[in-house]
C-alpha cells in the first residue's frame, strides 16, 4: 500500500487541502490520502481551534471521497506534534507501508526549520505542491538539508490561492465561505459559531 499523508492544522479545512491530496493521490498512485490533523501544532500553540471542531470538519470534508481518511494519531497522544513523530508512529505500526508526506510548496521551504526533518524524509517520499506566495527553491533547502531533493516527487496542481488564515479572516468580515470549502464545512462553522 502506498499511503500518503496530508498533516495540518486544518482551521479550517479548505480546497487547497482537498486539492493537493486528490493531485497527489492521482499522480503518485497512491492508495489512500490520510488527513492527519495536529492536537497540538507547535508553531501554532494556543491559537488553533479546539481539536475536536477540526475533526469534526476535516470529517465533512472528506467524506464523499472514499480514498481519503482521517488519521487520529496526532490527536490521540501529548503534543507538540512534530511530523517526523508522526511518520515514526505510523512507519512502526503498518509495515510494509510506503509513506508519501505531501505538503504544500511553503511547507517545503520551512522544512529546514522542522524538528527532526531528516528522520521524515529518511521514512517517507515527499509530495510537493506549488503554492501561490511561495517560490519553490530547491537550492536552499537541498543546502540545508543535503539528499531532499532526491526524496521529492513534485505533485502538479492548480495554484489555489486559498489559505485557512483568510478563511478566517472571511468569517469575521461576515463574507461567504462558499465554493472555497464543501457547503458541509462552511453549515458546520455556522452552526458551531466559529471564527467570529
Ligand atoms: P493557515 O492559514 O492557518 O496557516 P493553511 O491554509 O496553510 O493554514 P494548514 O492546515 O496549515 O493550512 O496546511 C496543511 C498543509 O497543506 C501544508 O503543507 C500546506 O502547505 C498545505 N496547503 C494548505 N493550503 C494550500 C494551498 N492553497 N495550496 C497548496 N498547499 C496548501
Amino acid at each position: 500500500m502506498h499511503i500518503g499523508i496530508l498533516g495540518g492544522t486544518f482551521d479550517p479545512p479548505h480546497i487547497g487541502h482537498l486539492v493537493i491530496a486528490d493531485q497527489a493521490c492521482a499522480q503518485l498512485r497512491l492508495d489512500r490520502v490520510w488527513f492527519a490533523p495536529a492536537g497540538d501544532p507547535p508553531h501554532k500553540s494556543n491559537q488553533a481551534t479546539p481539536v475536536e471542531h477540526r475533526i469534526a470538519m476535516l470529517q465533512l470534508a472528506i467524506q464523499d471521497n472514499p480514498r481519503f481518511e482521517l488519521c487520529r494519531v496526532d490527536v490521540e497522544r501529548p503534543g507538540p506534534h512534530y511530523s517526523f513523530e508522526l511518520v515514526e508512529i505510523l512507519y512502526a505500526h503498518h509495515p510494509g507501508c510506503a509513506w508519501h508526506f505531501i505538503l504544500g510548496a511553503d511547507s517545503f521551504m520551512e522544512m529546514p526549520h522542522w524538528r527532526n526533518p531528516e528522520r521524515l524524509i529518511a521514512l517517507a517520499r515527499l509530495g510537493v505542491a506549488q503554492r501561490p506566495g511561495t517560490s519553490i527553491d530547491t537550492g536552499t533547502v537541498e543546502h540545508a538539508l543535503p539528499g531532499i531533493t532526491q526524496r521529492v516527487d513534485w505533485v502538479d496542481t492548480p495554484l489555489i490561492d486559498v489559505s485557512s488564515t483568510d478563511l478566517r479572516r472571511r468569517v469575521r468580515a461576515g463574507w461567504p465561505l462558499r465554493y472555497v470549502t464543501p457547503e458541509t464545512v462552511v453549515a458546520y462553522i455556522e452552526r458551531a459559531g466559529l471564527y467570529r
